[in-house]
């Protein structure tokens, strides 16, 4: 137990003074993630925006404003759980993260997160997320429309583990039709986690 937190610091080390991609060069402040690893629950976004970037913290602007609300709608506080991204640094003007950049930083970081946690439900958080992460897993990911609120059984080497998409609670931001879709999708994650303990 203790390693893990050791080597979950010393990633996050790491992270901080990453060069291996071009977004260091515009970034403020890398954001490794942050929360209790031992709850075994994953959020993972997409890549931080301007204020992640400005505190080096993930999910703590508007989109982590609505993601806290969720958070709490299940009964849990943020740092109940571990709170990360696909990738660690903030793409300039908030862009998608590149592929190639998605391909370094989760091959250093993310994945080493995940070996490390072992977590029992994985949520992604948007499309960006999901699609990362389904293919990790040997899973296809279509589209959130498809697949969002879905339970999916996932295993490699390391661990077992479930795999929830839901839409990105920036997403939601830009269009409160989704507010209804993702209420649902929050209840199946809190049924899962109920489940878990
Ligand atoms: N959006 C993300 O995907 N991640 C953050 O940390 C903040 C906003």
């Amino acid at each position: 137990m203790e390693d893990v937190e050791k080597e979950l610091e010393k990633l996050s080390l790491q992270i901080k003074s990453c060069d291996k991609c071009p977004l260091h060069k515009s970034r403020k402040n890398a954001v490794p993630g942050e929360g209790n690893w031992k709850s075994k629950i994953m959020f993972i976004g997409e890549a931080p925006g301007f204020n992640e970037d400005e505190q080096g913290r993930p999910f703590v602007g508007r989109a982590g404003k609505l993601l806290e609300e969720f958070l709490i709608s299940i009964g849990k506080k943020r740092e109940e759980v571990f709170i990360t991204n696909v990738v660690k640094c903030r793409p300039p003007n908030n862009r998608q993260p590149e592929e190639e950049e998605i391909k370094i930083c989760t091959s250093l970081y993310l994945d080493k997160q995940i070996e490390l946690i072992k977590p029992k439900l994985i949520v992604c958080l948007g499309n960006v997320s999901a699609n990362y992460i389904f293919k990790k897993f040997g899973l296809k990911f279509e589209s959130m429309n498809k697949q969002h609120g879905k339970i999916f059984s996932a295993s490699n080497l390391f661990l077992q583990t479930k795999i929830i998409a839901t839409y990105h609670p920036a997403a939601i931001l830009r269009n409160q039709n989704l507010m209804p879709v993702a209420k649902a999708d929050w209840e199946i994650i809190k049924e899962v986690i109920d489940s878990l303990t």
